[in-house]
């Protein structure tokens, strides 16, 4: 494996091969003597809401090329969150909606 300083890594883009943005990496970690890519997906709508976030790790081995962006050799198959889970009760309301539709707390 080439040698790619973490601090290169860290915040960069990462597409599969479709060009699909999957997410920015958040971190990299050392599991089991691999190099995993920690991938936080990209929250889609409102800004600020850690429960629409989501990460992934992805395998140096996927990883077909570094460069502006990270692109991977694997077509991931995000499970995309079509939920905006409530912090307070964890009741999964529709992407469109401003409060959760059981407690009544507004989802940001
Ligand atoms: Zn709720």
């Amino acid at each position: 494996m080439e040698k790619v300083r973490t601090s290169r890594l860290i915040g960069k883009t990462v597409s599969d091969t479709s060009g699909k943005v999957l997410g920015t990496v958040e971190d990299v970690e050392l599991s089991g003597g691999s190099v995993y890519l920690v991938v936080r997906t990209a929250s889609q709508g409102s800004q600020g809401s850690p429960a629409r976030t989501s990460q992934f790790w992805v395998s140096w081995d996927q990883v077909a090329s570094v460069q502006d962006i990270i692109l991977l050799k694997i077509k991931h198959e995000m499970a995309a969150p079509q939920a905006k889970i409530c912090a307070a009760c964890g009741y999964q309301n529709p992407t469109v909606a401003q409060f959760c539709r059981k407690c009544g707390r507004a989802l940001v």
